[in-house]
């Protein structure tokens, strides 16, 4: 069966064809809108439509798109070059990114890894903890992952096994992913009483099983696609204390949470406890390139360097990018130069009341803002086809997934962007035809 080309208005019928966008089907893909250009915090469409973007494209588009800086700094990096292999050689951009991401990591971190993607990142970091666990305990048992459920890691094989193993791909792959430790999702809210069960069953976990861990791995007070669920930074609190004391090593993936995006400059700092490992990517390069990095302290490099292997047993061959370099150390002196904490308050502050109104509609179980994330928790799953479909007549660019329909836009937006894409929501699921 060959797909209609009657379909989607706006959809090209080769890509239908012949392109997999992220998870779809060849035969009966979702539309695709066809974008011609960005700038800032528009996106426009090849037959002209202008969308304002509630997604900064999954996180990671923070200064907004095409933005002057970040293109003159790709540019002057590009007349040096492009790339270089990290082999034996070294160079500006990959010293003074790394000691511009030192500066903003937890006070304890101390080494840097560059890798090129979110999820590659993740498998570095376990592959780091283990060979760190290893070595620290002479225990060559200590191989196993432990974690909560609903988290989301990324789709590599490693950094599926510790996705949630119901809403995750386990089911699909089976016996080939490796089985690993989950804890319930923990049931405090970010802004509510912090609930002692969760304690407990986090502790149940490390008395059974922390003797075969070399690490935990987490998402600090915000899980993204496994569900936009905000939790108690009491949790990561006490996760810190098990960690201390069956000496296991704990990893958290800021990959979605970095970079202001809730609020601080990394979400760790919510409770004030320092991982061993901590991993970012999306908003490191503003969008502009794939890149992420892998941070240590000095304890896990020390360990690595006194393991059997004595070296770190990975190596990318786009490690430390020149040009992606150049971009993420422009972005993060943006950063620097911004009152970040009061921009972020503001969005939240757009969010909050632009969102409010869903509060009372009875189709929607939950509405709940943290930093520059809105989420509407609807009481059933959203078809984001149609979704999509109102979105794209309304002028906005929201995409839903499973029950929750979430704003999460580039830093720059302005008060009536951002008043917009709220009412463009709410206006979407308050129509009683759609749900
Ligand atoms: C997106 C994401 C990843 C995976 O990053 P990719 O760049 O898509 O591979 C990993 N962890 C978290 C928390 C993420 O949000």
């Amino acid at each position: 069966m060959s797909p209609d080309p009657e379909a989607g208005a706006n959809t090209d019928l080769w890509d239908r064809c012949h392109l997999w966008h992220p998870y779809t089907s060849t035969r009966n893909p979702l539309p695709t809108y066809k974008v011609a250009s960005a700038k800032g915090c528009e996106i426009v469409l090849a037959d002209g439509t202008r969308l304002i973007d509630g997604m900064a494209s999954w996180w990671c588009v923070i200064h907004g798109y095409s933005n002057s800086r970040l293109d003159a700094a790709a540019a002057a990096q590009m007349a040096r070059m492009s790339h270089v292999m990290f082999g034996g050689l070294t160079h500006e951009p990959a010293i003074e990114l790394g000691k511009t991401l030192l500066a903003m990591a937890p006070p304890k971190m101390d080494c840097i890894f560059y890798a090129d993607s979110g999820s590659v990142a993740v498998e570095v970091a376990l592959k780091m903890a283990l060979q760190a666990a290893v070595s620290l305990s002479g225990d060559s048992s200590r191989t196993d992952f432990a974690t909560i459920r609903g988290g989301y890691h990324g789709d590599t094989w490693n950094a599926m096994s510790v996705c949630d193993p119901v809403t995750g791909m386990h089911s699909m792959f089976g016996s080939a992913l490796p089985v690993r430790f989950f804890a319930p999702r923990p049931v405090s809210r970010f802004d509510g009483e912090w609930n002692a069960d969760d304690a407990v069953a986090l502790e149940a976990l490390f008395a059974g099983h922390a003797s075969s861990m070399a690490g935990f791995i987490i998402e600090p007070v915000v899980q993204g696609a496994g569900g936009m669920w905000f939790y108690h930074p009491e949790y990561l609190r006490t996760l810190r204390r098990l960690c201390d004391r069956y000496g296991v090593l704990l990893i958290f993936d800021e990959i979605a949470t970095g970079f202001w995006r809730t609020g601080k400059c990394f979400a760790w700092e919510h409770a004030g406890v320092e991982p061993d490992i901590m991993c970012i990517g999306k908003g490191l390069t503003a969008g502009y390139m794939t890149m992420s990095a892998v941070i240590a302290t000095r304890e896990v490099a020390d360990a690595i360097a006194d393991s059997e292997a004595g070296v770190m047993m990975h190596g990318p061959t786009f490690m430390a990018n020149p040009l992606a370099c150049a971009i993420a150390l422009e972005s993060a002196r943006m950063l620097a130069e911004n009152d970040m904490p009061a921009r972020i308050a503001h969005i939240a502050d757009g969010l909050e009341k632009g969102l409010s109104p869903a509060r009372c509609l009875p189709q929607v179980a939950d509405v709940r803002v943290l930093g520059a994330i809105g989420v509407v928790e609807m009481a059933r799953s959203v078809d984001v086809g149609e979704f999509q479909k109102h979105c794209i007549e309304k002028g906005v660019w929201i995409r839903p997934f499973g029950r929750n329909v979430y704003i999460m836009p580039p830093y720059v937006i302005s008060d009536a962007q951002l008043q917009r894409l709220c009412e463009g929501l709410v206006e979407i699921i308050s129509d009683e035809r759609n749900y």
